[in-house]
């Protein structure tokens, strides 16, 4: 059995691609008897991911075994179980060799294992749009001259899946093709923690760092995982300014803008200022297509316009999900082998699309509030001074300005042509009585809550 050259074949698989494709068309494997030792023969569960394997990947993974120094002639996919368990391999190759605890005076022999940059995430590859293009520039830029530009250190910021590793990675990857003599470093601050950990465990601290302080451009990866780890943020503080000194390039990602980071000490905050914060906001619905349109094409999918243009408008959120959504029609049309229909997409999006928040108008809102006030709708929206109808109405103009995006104008327009100052008015009045009035506010958060639902 090839099973070793197998695994191994499948971790270097699983660093060029990433985890989501890896766990849709690589986890579900399993390794069969081969007859012939130049034959690697794998189980899949269903013939549509053996024919995809066959047809995409194949190739990808005889070169891998050449590299391996291995001769391999063919890999067989074939439907069915495989008598192993199924691939046991990391998507991230993340172990680390183990480390014994050395007494102090011995040599140092100590090795980490630095994370590797993926190939995938390429600036080719980053769809730019208005929500990304500055912070894609500004990281260009850097890859272009290292340490030379102001934006030192660039500091890219931005909601979860919205494409910080994607674009920090992108630099490393550009300055590997374009200068080679430039010693690049990305860590995420979570696995320089967990190093810098076993390295004072270890007494090797200095090893650990060596790598950092020695590079010419350091990527760091989600330095909002610092907080309030005390020695390691004093630990690339001074890292930090060794290389800041010494004119290196520093680029560093976070959720949030550095000056809403908590829990890491002023010193590092203001550094990460010293440079160029950007940041990077969720895509709009013509980048999300284009997103949509460039997986597609890599996965060799078949999807019609209309259809991308269905799942942008109704996965808005992150790129991550968005992407989630393609490995999903994927799986779904593998057991179904069926084409990728408007059907079929929104029987894979319903979980979202019930989740997704159906926008509430203002005629929801007069409609709710007359309901509960038992008052009709229509003496909501005209000129009706029954005392009941114009508190009705205050409540649903109030209502209307909380939860809907809609300008004080377009409220008024709403109720019978009223202008905003009288929206303004009803805001108030019903603002202060929600303080005031326990009943109201009650009634208030009720109506809401229905809305909501
Ligand atoms: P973050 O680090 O901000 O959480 P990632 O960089 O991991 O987000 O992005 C999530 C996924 O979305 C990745 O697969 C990435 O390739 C993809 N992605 C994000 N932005 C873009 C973009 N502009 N063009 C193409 N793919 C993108
Ligand atoms: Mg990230």
């Amino acid at each position: 059995m090839h099973t070793q050259l197998w695994n191994s074949i499948l971790s270097q698989v699983s660093r060029s691609i990433d985890a989501h494709r890896f766990e849709t068309w690589f986890r579900p494997l399993s390794l069969l008897e081969s007859d012939d030792p130049e034959v690697i023969s794998v189980a899949a569960p269903n013939q549509f991911i053996a024919d995809f394997l066959d047809q995409h990947y194949k190739p990808i993974l005889v070169t891998t075994a050449k590299q391996l120094n291995f001769r391999l002639k063919d890999i067989v996919f074939t439907v069915g179980e495989g008598s192993n368990t199924p691939a046991d391999v990391e998507p991230e190759i993340k172990e680390e060799p183990k480390k014994v605890a050395e007494p102090k005076s011995s040599t140092k022999t100590t090795s980490y294992s630095y994370p590797q940059l993926n190939k995938r995430y390429s600036l080719e590859t980053f769809v730019v749009g208005p929500n990304n293009e500055f912070a894609r520039s500004a990281a260009l830029a850097v890859a272009e001259a290292p340490g030379k530009t102001k934006f030192n250190p660039l500091l890219i910021y931005g909601g979860v899946g919205l494409g910080k590793t994607h674009l920090l990675q992108s630099i490393g990857n550009y300055l590997v093709s374009n200068s080679p003599n430039t010693t690049v470093t990305y860590i995420s601050s979570e696995e320089f923690y967990l190093n810098f950990i076993d390295a004072i465990k270890n007494n090797s601290t200095k090893t650990f760092t060596s790598k950092f302080r020695s590079s010419d451009v350091l990527l760091m990866d989600d330095i909002q995982f610092f907080a309030g780890k005390e020695s390691t943020q004093e630990e690339f503080f001074y890292i930090f300014n060794t290389l800041y000194q010494n004119g290196k390039q520093i680029v560093l990602t976070s959720d949030l803008p550095p000056s809403s980071l908590r829990g890491l000490q002023d010193r590092l905050i203001s550094r990460f200022q010293w440079g160029l914060a950007v940041d990077i906001q969720p895509p709009d619905l013509e980048t999300r297509v284009a997103i949509l349109k460039k997986r597609a094409e890599e996965d060799n999918l078949d999807i019609t316009q209309d259809i991308l243009y269905f799942i942008a408008e109704h996965v808005s959120s992150n790129i991550r999900e968005l992407e989630g959504v393609v490995i999903r029609l994927l799986a779904f049309a593998s057991i179904t082998r069926s084409d990728i229909t408007l059907e079929l997409v929104k029987t894979v999006l319903k979980d979202s699309l019930k989740k997704e928040k159906r926008r509430v108008t203002i005629n929801d809102i007069i409609e709710a509030v007359g309901n509960y006030y038992k008052v009709p709708v229509n003496n909501i929206r005209e000129k009706n001074r029954r005392k009941e109808v114009a508190f009705s109405r205050q409540v649903a103009m109030y209502i209307s300005k909380s939860i809907t995006n809609n300008s004080l104008k377009t409220i008024g327009l709403n109720f019978g042509g009223r202008d905003h100052s009288t929206v303004i008015h009803a805001v108030s009045q019903i603002e202060n009585l929600i303080k005031t009035d326990e009943t109201v506010s009650r009634d208030v958060s009720y109506i809401i809550n229905t809305l909501n639902e």
